[in-house]
């Protein structure tokens, strides 16, 4: 409280954004330097979409070794609408590039086995209109149907 009182100073450093750190910017990896690019890459595919894409904020180097893995190659070139949707929806930390790789590497709906022309954005798990109105791992709720005083004694 008593820094929040305290008179500014005109000799204080200041940085005119508040997010914007007053160190010295990060060249290169930074200290993952010493680990070889597999284990960079088997380090980035198991991050979730939000993390791996702050990593990429660190530097051209760390934008550039995330681009260059099979996961974000993969899933920016054939689901950059799915990725956009992930991050509207805050989807993000929940999702890897890995995930949405996956998915695509499949035709299968992952519950019933027939063919699976959707992707479920909530799991990045891919699936057919029929599993996505019946399945349980789908769970869908028609708004009438939910009880909100239920979920407001929670
Ligand atoms: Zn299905």
């Amino acid at each position: 409280m008593k820094a929040l009182l305290a008179p500014y100073r005109k000799d204080e450093p200041t940085h005119p954004h508040p997010l914007v750190s007053s160190l010295p910017p990060v060249t290169g990896l930074g200290n993952l330097v010493v680990l070889s690019n597999e284990t960079l890459f088997e380090m980035l595919s198991h991050l979730d979409i939000a993390s791996a894409l702050d990593f990429a904020l660190v530097s051209r180097r760390a934008r550039a070794t995330l681009g260059a893995t099979l996961e974000h190659r993969v899933a920016t070139k054939h689901a950059t609408h799915a990725i956009g949707l992930i991050c509207r929806f805050k989807l993000s930390p929940y999702i890897r590039f890995a995930d949405l790789k996956a998915a695509l590497h499949t035709r299968q709906c992952s519950s019933c086995g027939g063919v699976g022309d959707k992707i479920f954005l909530a799991t990045a798990a891919r699936c057919c209109r029929a599993c996505l109105e019946s399945s349980d791992e789908f769970k869908i709720v028609e708004l009438k149907e939910a009880n909100f005083t239920q979920w407001q004694q929670v």
